[in-house]
């Protein structure tokens, strides 16, 4: 089958690769629609390695995708041939510890898409546990579909925030992650969510949606934080950029005994502030991935609470999947997310 394969580190080809994939019992085989591009694949595209994954053999890139179901094995009964999804790209051992502990995003057995060495999704078919595996509603296109992804990073970061209705968050780093973030803490119960960035285009879609956008280039936001919360501080921070000052004043605009989620991933080790915490009595958390996210994102989604449809911004066909790839490595400040329709 035809598919967008990572040769090696900045080089590309859609090439025609052998996957010989059967449909066991409890599988589905789906036909890809949309796929998203994610920072990660970029990211391996561009250097080959995230951290200890490193690309040692060609891969097919991408791992948010959507689609229509093609066949299913012999137990499935939640899913039949025609049916339009979306696919959680992470497939845990289900019998380990982690799964049975309810968190299988952790299973270190985990087989996700595109991290090395297994194959992503941006080719013409893929073959999927039925369980992994959510059907769109009616009123959710196959482009929202491929964002319940990247969404479902925003509501894990909001689960783990324990948010109560009417508490204000900041949000450091308007990319997608930190969109999405604020979008599920909005749609967790959050009055008020201020985001910050230093790239204006960026913070002028996300005041569409209702955020308090502030250009920290310009404004300080430590002012604006307490002049929101009367000098008491925000109840949860969500840091969205692994840009190393943003997690160093991660606790600045923080009220005592608020809440921080770590979700940017800094690309080396960087300094936390833990006496700035203790000040504060600060709870941390951090997060991987997701884990039973999915159906609430679609849920969101398909109730109007969550709209993520004005995030795409870029389309490109699966021919010119390179393009979009050379695109999405240096996309103009408008860009939020990159979509490749098959
Ligand atoms: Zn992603």
């Amino acid at each position: 089958m035809k598919a967008l394969v990572l040769k090696e580190t900045k080089r590309l080809a859609i090439a025609d690769i052998d996957i010989k994939e059967s449909v066991g019992p409890d599988d589905v085989r789906i036909k890809i629609h949309t796929v998203g591009i994610c920072g990660s694949d970029v990211h391996y595209y561009q250097y080959g390695r995230i951290g200890p994954f490193v690309v040692k053999k060609p891969m097919v890139l991408g791992h948010e995708a959507s689609g229509t179901i093609i066949e299913t094995g012999g137990n499935v009964t939640n899913l039949k041939v025609g049916d339009r999804v979306c696919v959680e790209p992470g497939i845990p051992d289900l019998n380990s510890k982690a799964t049975l502990l309810g968190m299988y995003n952790l299973d270190p057995a985990v087989r996700f898409w595109a991290t090395p060495p297994i194959h992503g999704c941006l080719r013409e078919t893929v073959v999927h546990p039925a369980m992994f595996t959510f059907k769109l509603p009616d009123n959710v296109s196959y482009g929202e579909g491929a964002l319940v992804e990247p969404l479902s990073v925003g509501l894990q970061a909001a689960k783990k925030a324990a948010i109560q209705a009417g508490d204000v968050a900041v949000v450091t780093g308007c990319g997608t992650i930190g969109m999405v973030t604020a979008m599920a803490a909005l749609a967790s119960g959050c009055s008020k969510v201020i985001i910050t960035d230093v790239v204006q285009p960026k913070l002028d879609i996300a005041s569409h949606f209702g955020m308090i956008a502030v250009n920290i280039t310009k404004q300080d936001l430590k002012t604006i934080v307490n002049g929101i919360t009367d000098g008491w501080g925000v109840d949860v921070v969500f840091e969205a950029s692994g840009n190393e000052s943003d997690v160093l004043q991660a606790f600045e605009p923080l009220r005592p005994g608020g809440r921080v989620v770590f979700i940017g991933m800094p690309v080396k080790p960087v300094l936390v502030d833990i006496v700035a915490a203790q000040d504060k009595e600060a709870r941390m958390e951090t997060i991987f991935r997701y884990a039973h996210i999915y159906p609430r994102a679609l849920g969101l989604m398909a109730s109007g609470k969550i709209d993520v449809k004005p995030l795409i911004t870029d389309r490109y066909k699966f021919e010119d999947s390179i393009k979009a790839f050379e695109y999405a490595a240096n996309p103009r400040p408008t860009s939020v997310k990159v979509v490749i329709e098959m």
